[in-house]
C-alpha cells in the first residue's frame, strides 16, 4: 500500500495566511528599525530573533495527512477488506480509502486520476483545511456491481446512474465505467465541507458542477463546457431563466427549478473563472457567508459591479459558449 503525502509546496501555501512575524511588529515605532534608532538591547534583539525564526520555522512542522488519519484509513481499508474480502480490492491513499471490483492496478490507476489528481489541484486552488476524517470510495466497474452495492443505501432501487455521494457515513459510490466526471463532482462536495462548512448550496453544487468537466493543472482545476449547456442556453434563448439573484438568496435549490439550477449555477462559477475571479470569490465568500443579503454582497464585492450589471454579461457570455456540435 502506498501512501500519499501533500508535497511541501502545498503544505507552505495552505500555510501562507499566517503572517510570519510576530503580531506585535506592525506596532513597532515608525523609523524604529535599527538597533541605533529602537535603543533595543542585545538581549532583546536575540530574543526577537529567536521569536521570528520560531515563527518561521513554524509551518514546516505540519504534516499531512497526520498518523492518526493515516491509522484511521488503514482501520477502513482492513474493515472492508475483511467484509468483502476478494471480491474488493483496497488502496489507501489517506485521507481516501478506495475499494474496487478491479485489479489492484487499475483500482490505483482510477484513485489517482480521478481522486488524487482533482483532489490536490482543489487543495491548492481553494481549500485549505484537509480533512481530518477517511473518505471512501467505492468504484464499480460496471452497473451490475454497482448497483448490487447502492441496494444498501437505496433497498428499493432507484439509486443514481452515475454515482452517490453519502455525506454521513462520507462515502462516494461510483459506476466508474460511466466517467470519473461525477466522481470529481462528488469528490468536491466531500472535500469543500472542510473548509467552508456553511456554503450555500448553489455554490457548492455550482462548483462541483464545474469539476464535472475539468482540465487538472500543477497548481489548479480548470472547469469546461459540459452537458450542462444547450438547456441553459435554451432557457437564456426562450426568457425562461429566473433572475441570478434569485438564484443566490433562495434557498430552493433542489426545488422544481433544480435541473435548471444546477446549469444556471454551473455557468455562473465558470463565468467567475473566465473573469479570472472564482478564487479570489471563494476566499472571500468563505469569509463573508453570513447573515442576509451575503451571497450577492460577496459576488458585486468581488466583481466591484452591482448584480444587475453583472448578470447580462454572464449571460450574453453563456450563449457565446459550445459544447458538442
Ligand atoms: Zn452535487
Amino acid at each position: 500500500m502506498k501512501h500519499w503525502i501533500l508535497c511541501a509546496a502545498v503544505v507552505v501555501a495552505a500555510c501562507s495566511t499566517k503572517p510570519d512575524a510576530p503580531a506585535k511588529a506592525p506596532a513597532r515605532p515608525a523609523g524604529g528599525v535599527g538597533p541605533a534608532a529602537s535603543g533595543d538591547s542585545a538581549a532583546a534583539i536575540q530574543k526577537a530573533v529567536a521569536v521570528s525564526a520560531a515563527a518561521k520555522a513554524a509551518p514546516a512542522v505540519v504534516k499531512y495527512p497526520s498518523a492518526a488519519l493515516t491509522e484511521l484509513c488503514h482501520k477502513r481499508a482492513a474493515d472492508i477488506a475483511r467484509r468483502y474480502g476478494k471480491k474488493l480490492n483496497v488502496v489507501v491513499h489517506p485521507p481516501f480509502v478506495v475499494a474496487g471490483d478491479m485489479s489492484a492496478a487499475r483500482l490505483d490507476s482510477h484513485a489517482r486520476a480521478s481522486i488524487l489528481g482533482p483532489a490536490r489541484a482543489m487543495w491548492s486552488a481553494y481549500f485549505d483545511k484537509k480533512p481530518d476524517k477517511a473518505i471512501t470510495a467505492f468504484l464499480f466497474a460496471g452497473e451490475k456491481n454497482y448497483k448490487l452495492h447502492a441496494r444498501q443505501d437505496y433497498p428499493s432501487g432507484g439509486s443514481p446512474y452515475y454515482g452517490y455521494y453519502t455525506p454521513a457515513r462520507q462515502t462516494m459510490v461510483m459506476n466508474i465505467n460511466t466517467g470519473g466526471g461525477t466522481l470529481v463532482h462528488e469528490l468536491t462536495h466531500a472535500l469543500i465541507v472542510y473548509d467552508f462548512p456553511n456554503l450555500p448550496t448553489w455554490f457548492n453544487e455550482g462548483l462541483a458542477s464545474l469539476h464535472e468537466q475539468c482540465q487538472i493543472e500543477k497548481d489548479g482545476i480548470t472547469g469546461l463546457t459540459n452537458w450542462r449547456l444547450p438547456a441553459l442556453q435554451a432557457a437564456i434563448k426562450a426568457r425562461k431563466l429566473r433572475p441570478l439573484a434569485e438564484l443566490v438568496t433562495k434557498r430552493d435549490f433542489y426545488g422544481p427549478l433544480q435541473g435548471l439550477n444546477y446549469a444556471q449555477g454551473r455557468y455562473f462559477v465558470m463565468y467567475m473563472q473566465h473573469k479570472g475571479l472564482l478564487v479570489k470569490f471563494y476566499r472571500y465568500f468563505r469569509e463573508h457567508a453570513s447573515g442576509d443579503g451575503a451571497d450577492i454582497r460577496a459576488i458585486e464585492h468581488v466583481f466591484g459591479q452591482k448584480i444587475s450589471d453583472i448578470e447580462p454579461a454572464f449571460l450574453a457570455w453563456t450563449m457565446t459558449l459550445k459544447f458538442g456540435r
